[in-house]
């Protein structure tokens, strides 16, 4: 007799687990009430006098008050970085850069489960996530940049590699210290200075950095953020002293950007957005490619530039494909970000819930059909259940415009031309998804889809080697890789 019939033991088998809450603790995070701008290796009150608090969105509580850097303010942060390039920052030995980085990248290691509690609590996003993919990959960027610091001359020979002076690097709420780590690592690491401003409604790990920044002993002026909202950002932008910009947030915001620069000699780099297909082809592994589909598009809430938010089905296992990926998605766990359990956690604003909303309402309206699993929603705070379209025309707003949400618009393809022609469909080139057995046609799909990434039986994998931006609206120059560092020097050809 085996051991399972032996049992004596007749209480029910469960049938459904239900998961205890595991919530992280929030101790580790120590926050102040009311936070300055770094400017010169200096907290420094804004001279604007203005702070606003900033908001958990799972709680809506404020977690701290924050300045809202204005002209003068942003003037001094400029005039900071220049006094930084100037004396010492791009003459020291390349060397010492990358001591400076690997500092910081080690640092970040060791404080890592304190910057994933407080990214979780400031964005919105759960702590599985902000643990295993924010933070390790924020200091993988650190580490490799640190590796190309005294190497400038051997990734660019014979071309006499210059750093450009100061930088303005502006940020979206999406994944705060990435980004920052995207913009600021390889800046360092080409010997310039840096001006960041963060979003405003997730400051707090950018503020925390400059913790690190100490810590590392980082010379003065080397690195400063200026927090506040877009008017912050317009006058880094538009700032004499600023020789380099880079921006990663909306297209809109991004054309702006393009209008202030032009015909200034500052150089520009922009990752703008997104609505990338994810490709399914019959002869595709299905139990993967569910799993990449909701990795594509219900990771971090689908506030993800390049989150698969146009699925593509190849007719023939259409039915197949939605069961599953109904199925799939009654399993995901909506909640506290801070509960290691949470799969999907708060939408980071009230404005962006109701840009999600105002955006699925019109996918109803045009006539396409819905469908979110059960699923039950915590009072307070601002959320979005998983959501999946079909019968989706490529007309539809839903197919057309960036939702930036945890929403699919799923629609059909026959043949291989039709599913390039169709993914190539709109106004953006980010990135896109490609599940098939066959290699032959993910090399010819990558060829002809008009995205500066393509994903081949896997989605929303990131390295620091792999440069990653887009085409068309979805804004030009790399981050990175080589390809990122080159934007941040001048050669002298
Ligand atoms: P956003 O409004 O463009 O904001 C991005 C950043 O720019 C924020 O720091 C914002 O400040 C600032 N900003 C606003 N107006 C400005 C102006 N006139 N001049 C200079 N800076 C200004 O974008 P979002 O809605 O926060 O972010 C979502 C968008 O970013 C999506 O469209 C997404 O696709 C895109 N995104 C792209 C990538 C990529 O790598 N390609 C990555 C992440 C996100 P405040 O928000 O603080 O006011
Ligand atoms: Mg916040």
């Amino acid at each position: 007799m085996t051991e399972i019939e032996k049992r004596q033991d007749r209480s029910p088998v469960p049938s459904a687990f239900d998961y205890a809450p595991a919530p992280e603790s929030r101790d580790i995070v120590a926050l102040e009430d009311r936070y300055g701008l770094f400017i010169g290796g200096e907290w420094v009150e804004p001279k604007s006098g203005e702070y606003q608090p900033t908001i958990s969105p799972a709680t809506e509580e404020t977690l701290a008050e924050v300045a809202y850097g204005g002209s003068e303010d942003v003037g001094l942060a400029v005039e900071s970085a220049r006094e930084a390039f100037d004396n010492g920052w791009s003459d020291i030995a390349p060397s010492e850069r990358a001591k400076y980085l690997y500092r910081i990248a080690r640092i970040l290691q060791e404080r890592s489960r304190e910057f994933a509690v407080l990214e979780s609590l400031d964005g919105g996003k759960p702590i599985r996530e902000s643990r295993d993919v924010d933070l390790p990959l924020s200091a993988a960027h650190f580490f490799y940049y640190a590796g190309w610091a005294d190497k400038l001359e051997y990734a660019f020979p014979n071309r006499k590699p210059q750093p450009l002076g100061v930088a303005g690097q502006i940020i979206p709420w999406n994944f705060p210290l990435l980004m920052l780590s995207w913009k600021i690592a390889p800046a360092l690491a080409a010997g310039n200075t840096v001006v960041l401003k963060p979003a405003e409604s997730t400051p707090l790990s950018a503020l925390l950095f400059c913790d690190v920044v100490h810590q590392a002993e980082l010379p003065p002026g080397v690195v400063n953020i200026v927090t506040g909202d877009g008017r912050a950002g317009a006058e880094l932008v538009q700032h004499a002293g600023v020789d380099k910009v880079a921006f990663t947030g909306s297209t809109e915001v991004g054309k702006e950007i393009q209008r202030t620069v032009a015909g200034t000699d500052k150089k520009l780099t922009l990752e703008l957005g997104g609505k990338a297909a994810n490709i399914i082809f019959d002869d595709a592994p299905l139990d993967q490619a569910v799993e990449g589909i909701i990795n594509g598009i219900y990771f971090n809430q689908g506030h993800v530039c390049c989150a698969g938010s146009r699925l593509f089905v190849q007719e023939s296992v259409y039915d197949e494909v939605i069961a599953k990926l109904k199925r799939r998605m009654g399993t995901l766990r909506v909640g506290d970000p801070l509960d290691k359990n949470t799969d999907v956690g708060a939408i980071n604003s009230r404005e962006q819930l109701e840009r999600i909303q105002e955006l699925v309402a019109s996918g109803a309206e045009e006539g396409a059909e819905i469908y979110q699993p059960p699923c039950r929603l915590p009072e307070k705070g601002w959320w979005f259940p998983p959501t999946v379209f079909t019968n989706v025309a490529q007309s539809y707003r839903i197919a057309q415009e960036e939702i930036f949400g945890p929403v699919l618009s799923v629609l059909t393809f026959r043949t291989p031309d039709e599913a390039v022609e169709k993914a190539n469909n709109t106004p953006y080139g980010l990135s896109a998804g490609v599940w098939t057995e066959k290699g032959s046609r993910i090399l010819s799909l990558a060829q002809r889809l008009r995205a500066g990434v393509i994903w081949a039986n896997t989605y929303n994998r990131f390295d620091p080697a792999s440069p990653f931006g887009g085409y068309k609206e979805s804004g030009f120059g790399r981050e990175g890789g080589l390809h990122g560092l080159a934007p941040y020097l001048e050669f002298d050809e």
